[in-house]
């Protein structure tokens, strides 16, 4: 998707924070976190949200990656959480896992 930030991201055209990265998901460093630790998790295919059909795939390797850095950064307590749809705080329309870590701040 040629406007979405995220595409941009995983293109290489917007610069990220990389935290990890395979064939099929990238984790970066979230642009202004609302914890001390908040890392996003996406898929490199351009899915719209949690909502989109046959996403649950998808999010399940977002959420093994998700326990995969927390294991690796020796974050032992932390929150996931999928945003979907504008009324649900979803501002990027590119799914993404938030991974957070201490007290976080103006979570929507
Ligand atoms: P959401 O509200 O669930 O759509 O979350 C989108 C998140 O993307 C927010 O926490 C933003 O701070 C973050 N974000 C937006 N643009 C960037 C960027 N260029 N690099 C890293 N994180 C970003």
């Amino acid at each position: 998707m040629e406007e979405c930030i995220f595409c941009k991201i995983v293109n290489n055209e917007i610069p990220s924070e990389k935290v990890f990265e395979s064939d099929s998901v990238l984790a970066f460093q979230d642009i202004n976190p609302k914890a001390p630790v908040h890392i996003l998790i996406i898929p490199k295919k351009h899915i719209k949200s949690i909502a989109s059909e046959s996403s649950e795939e998808v999010a399940k390797e977002l959420i093994t990656v998700a326990k995969q850095i927390a294991m690796d950064k020796g974050i032992v307590g932390y929150k996931l959480l999928f945003n979907v749809g504008k009324e649900g705080g979803q501002m990027v329309d590119h799914l993404h896992l938030h991974l957070l870590s201490g007290k976080v701040v103006e979570l929507l």
